[in-house]
């Protein structure tokens, strides 16, 4: 019988944080190797970060917190409020405020109630959703982008991770550190 029975090594990063300890198998040893794991892991990590952010446009900081939206000219910025409903600012290229102008949205939320959509409607100089973002954490949001009502539609999906990124301090679902 071996001293220590060695989980193969498919943990992902949670997990690595949280390790098992199997019962009476020297639980020190296993907890040293697998801080010397998340050691590495962490190095190699904070190296392709910083590798990575370079020059890279896409994860701008977006002046409300939120999330920019990839290839919207004006930027658009998806933001989702206290009160779960979304607003979708934008701004010009230097990330000054700019109006809303001819721009539809729609937002498909696979929540764990099952599936439900936003529309939006202008308020102001932006534009915000008429219903409020499903109850969870961690869905899958469809943004659907047209420029004008019969452009080409573009759909823009991410997690809609609303924890707190422990870098940047910004939601996950617009955290900029590109992790
Ligand atoms: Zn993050
Ligand atoms: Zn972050």
């Amino acid at each position: 019988m071996p001293l220590i029975d060695v989980e193969p090594m498919t943990a992902d990063l949670p997990q690595i944080s949280h390790p098992r300890q199997p019962p009476n198998r020297e639980p020190m040893k296993v907890n040293r190797l697998f801080l010397t794991l998340a050691v590495a892991l962490g190095a190699s990590l904070a190296f392709t970060i910083t590798a990575a952010n370079k020059g890279d446009h896409k994860h701008l900081a977006t002046p409300k917190g939120g999330r920019l939206l990839d290839k919207t000219k004006p930027h658009a910025e998806f933001v989702v409020e206290k009160d779960r409903t979304v607003t979708i600012h934008f701004y010009s290229e230097d990330l000054k405020p700019v109006a809303a102008t001819t721009q539809r949205v729609t937002v498909q939320a696979d929540a764990p109630s099952g599936r439900a959509k936003l529309d939006f409607e202008k308020k102001g100089d932006s534009l915000v959703s008429k219903a409020k973002l499903p109850e969870g954490n961690g869905y899958i949001v469809v943004v659907q982008f047209k420029q004008t009502a019969d452009a080409k539609p573009m759909n823009l999906r991410f997690k809609l991770d609303l924890t707190t990124c422990g870098e940047c301090k910004r939601a996950e679902y617009a955290c900029i550190c590109d992790h």
